[in-house]
C-alpha cells in the first residue's frame, strides 16, 4: 500500500519542536501513534511503557547534558549559525570529533548504557562530505537538500537515528541476487517529485526515540544494485513505518514493579526491526539515489566515525570497575593482590578502547567539503578492541561479584515478610553494608554483563559499527606493508638509502 493524504504531508513539512530539556524531549515523542509491537501486542504509546521508557531516559539525558554542560555537549555550528547539540554538529575540526568521544564517555558513564544518538550524527557527518563528493562528480542537488534538512533538525534539536543495516538474507549473494528483493531496502518507483522505497532496517537503535531516520545503503553497491543505492531521511511517525521492538535479556522484569531487580532500572537501550512498506520520499529528503559507486564510500566514511564512536563503552567500562571494585570493598577483599591486579586489569583494557578511539579524532584531516574526517585506521583498531576487551572486563567483574551475581533470590522475597529478615541476615556482609546496598550493586553487574544492558556492553559492542571481521578487512586495507616492508629492507641493509639521508 503507497501511503499519501493530507497527514503524511503535514509529516514532511517540518514541524516545530524546539525541544531544550529532557523533559521537552520525552514530551514531544507523545501522542505520536507509531505502529509498534512488542510480546505479541501493539503497544498504544512507547513513551510510558516500562520496558520502553529507560531507553527514552537514555536519550532525554543527553537533553539535559547539553543543558547543564554545554561546553561538553553543544558546539558552534557555522551552518545554523547557532549552538547546536553536539549529537547535530558535523565536525568543523579535529576538536569537535575529540569534544564527541569525551561527551559519548560521559553520557556512558551516566546512563551505563547505549544513549543511542550517535548513529544519526556519524550519519549526517558521513554524508555532509559523500552528498558534496557526488554533487561534484553528477552535477546532483543532495549536498544542499542535506544540509537544509541538518539545519531544521538543529534548530528543532531533534534526534535522528541511522538506519543502515538491512536484513541482508543470504550473506554471500548481493542485494539483486536474494531470492526476496526487498531483505535489501530499495527504491520500487520513481514519481515526480520523489521516490518510493521498500525493505526493512534490523537492529535499529533508538528508532522509537528518534523524530526521524536516514535510511542508507549498508554495503558496496555495484551497477545491477543502483535501486538499492539510496539515502533518504522519513519522519519516524510516518504511517508506512511499522516498529518491531527487540527483546532483551531480563526485559520483562521492568514489567514487575520495583526497581532493584532490573539493575539498572532509569536506563537501558533500545533496538527494533523497521518494515519500511512503499513509503514515497519527497526529493528534499533524497540524499543519494541510485548513484551506486558511492555506497562504499558511505559506508566507509560512516563506519570511520561510528566505530571510535565506540568509545562510549569505556564509560560503562568505567561503571563495571566501579561496581567491581565496590563490591570487592564491601566483601572484605578489596586489599588482595589479585584483586586490586584484576581492577588494574580491567582499567588498561578500557583506556587502550579510549586511546585509540580519541586517537583518531585527533588524527583527522579536513575533506573538500570542509567537514573534518577522523582515522580510519585507529577508528578500526578502536571497535576492533571493543569487540574483545568489554567481554574481558564482564568476566573480572563477575570473577570478582562472585557467584550471587547470577543466583541472588528475588526482590519480592528480600520483601516477604517471613524469608526477607533472613536473606538480609545470610547476605549481610557486615553492619556498615546495607544488605540492600550489596543487591543492588551485584544486580548493577548482572544489568550490564548477562542482563539488559548486556545487549550494549556486549552484543553491540560485537556486532554494532560492524562484526569483528568487517574491522580487520578495512584494517588489512589501510595498513601500509608496502611501506612497512621497505622499511624493514632499509634497515636490514638490504635496499640503499635514499640519496639525501
Ligand atoms: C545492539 C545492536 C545495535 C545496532 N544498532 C544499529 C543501528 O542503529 N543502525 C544500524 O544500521 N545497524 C545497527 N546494528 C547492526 C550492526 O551494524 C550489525 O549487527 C552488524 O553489521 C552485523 O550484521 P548482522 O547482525 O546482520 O550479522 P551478520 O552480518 O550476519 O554477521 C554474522 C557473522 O557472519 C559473518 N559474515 C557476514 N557476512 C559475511 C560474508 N559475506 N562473508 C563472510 N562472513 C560474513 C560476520 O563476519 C559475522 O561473523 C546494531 C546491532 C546491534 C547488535
Ligand atoms: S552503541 Fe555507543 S556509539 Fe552507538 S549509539 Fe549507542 S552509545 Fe552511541
Amino acid at each position: 500500500m503507497t501511503t499519501t493524504g493530507a497527514d503524511v504531508d503535514r509529516l514532511w513539512s517540518r514541524p516545530a519542536h524546539q525541544i531544550v530539556t529532557g523533559d521537552d524531549y520525552v514530551e514531544s515523542l507523545r501522542g505520536r501513534d507509531l505502529k509498534v509491537h512488542y510480546l505479541g501486542e501493539r503497544v498504544p504509546e512507547v513513551v510510558d511503557h516500562p520496558v520502553v521508557r529507560p531507553s527514552v531516559n537514555a536519550v532525554a539525558r543527553t537533553f539535559d547534558l547539553a543543558v547543564d554542560e554545554p561546553e561538553l555537549a553543544t558546539a558552534q555550528s557555522s551552518l545554523s549559525g547557532r549552538r547546536v547539540n553536539r549529537f547535530l554538529h558535523v565536525a568543523e575540526s579535529a576538536d569537535d570529533l575529540v569534544m564527541q568521544n569525551k561527551m559519548q564517555r560521559r553520557l556512558g558513564q551516566d546512563t551505563g548504557t547505549c544513549f543511542q544518538r550517535c548513529v544519526g550524527m556519524d550519519a549526517f557527518n558521513a554524508l555532509f562530505s559523500v552528498t558534496f563528493d557526488c554533487d561534484a562528480t553528477h552535477g546532483t542537488p543532495y549536498h544542499e537538500r542535506l544540509r537544509s534538512f541538518l539545519r531544521y533538525c538543529q534548530e528543532e534539536n531533534l534526534v535522528v537515528g541511522g538506519a543502515m543495516t538491512d536484513p541482508k538474507g543470504d550473506r554471500s549473494r548481493t542485494p539483486s541476487q536474494q531470492h526476496d528483493p526487498d531483505l535489501f531496502t530499495h527504491v520500487v518507483e520513481r514519481r515526480d517529485g520523489g521516490v518510493v522505497i521498500r525493505g526493512a532496517k534490523a537492529h535499529q537503535t533508538g528508532c522509537l526515540n528518534s523524530h526521524w531516520i536516514i535510511v542508507m545503503p549498508t554495503m558496496r553497491l555495484g551497477e545491477e544494485d543502483r535501486d538499492y543505492a539510496i539515502v533518504a531521511a522519513i519522519p519516524v511517525e510516518h504511517p508506512g513505518l511499522t516498529y518491531v521492538l527487540g527483546r532483551q535479556s531480563c526485559d520483562t522484569r521492568a514489567m514487575e514493579g520495583g526497581d532493584i531487580d532490573v539493575g539498572n532500572a532509569r536506563f537501558a537501550g533500545q533496538e527494533a526491526l523497521i518494515i519500511i512498506d512503499d513509503v514515497f520520499v519527497p526529493d528534499e529528503y533524497v540524499f543519494l539515489d541510485g548513484e551506486h559507486e558511492l555506497a562504499a564510500t558511505l559506508v566507509e566514511r560512516f563506519t570511520a566515525f561510528h566505530r571510535r564512536s565506540y568509545v562510549c563503552k569505556t564509560g560503562l567500562g568505567d561503571v563495571l570497575i566501579g561496581a567491581a571494585a565496590q563490591l570487592a570493598d564491601w566483601q572484605g577483599v578489596g586489599g588482595a593482590s589479585h584483586v586490586r591486579d584484576k581492577l588494574v586489569e580491567m582499567a588498561h583494557l578500557n583506556e587502550t578502547v579510549y586511546g585509540a578511539g580519541i586517537a583518531s579524532s585527533h588524527e583527522a584531516t579536513q575533506l573538500p567539503a570542509g567537514n573534518f574526517q577522523n582515522d580510519a585506521l585507529l577508528a578500526n583498531v578502536c571497535k576492533h578492541n571493543v569487540t574483545r576487551f568489554p567481554f574481558e572486563l564482564a568476566r573480572l567483574a563477575q570473577d570478582i561479584a562472585g557467584g550471587l551475581v547470577a543466583t541472588l533470590p528475588s526482590e519480592r522475597d528480600f520483601a516477604d515478610p517471613d524469608v526477607g529478615p533472613l536473606l538480609d541476615k545470610y547476605f549481610s556482609v557486615g553492619p556498615d553494608v546495607p544488605t540492600e546496598h550489596r543487591v543492588r550493586m551485584l544486580r548493577l553487574v548482572e544489568n550490564m554483563t548477562m542482563g539488559r544492558n548486556a545487549v550494549g556492553y556486549l552484543t553491540e559492542s560485537m556486532h554494532g559499527a560492524g562484526s569483528p571481521q568487517a574491522q580487520r578487512v578495512q584494517i588489512a586495507r589501510d595498513v601500509d606493508l608496502v611501506a612497512d616492508m621497505g622499511l624493514a629492507r632499509r634497515l636490514a641493509g638490504i635496499d640503499r638509502d635514499p640519496p639525501d639521508d
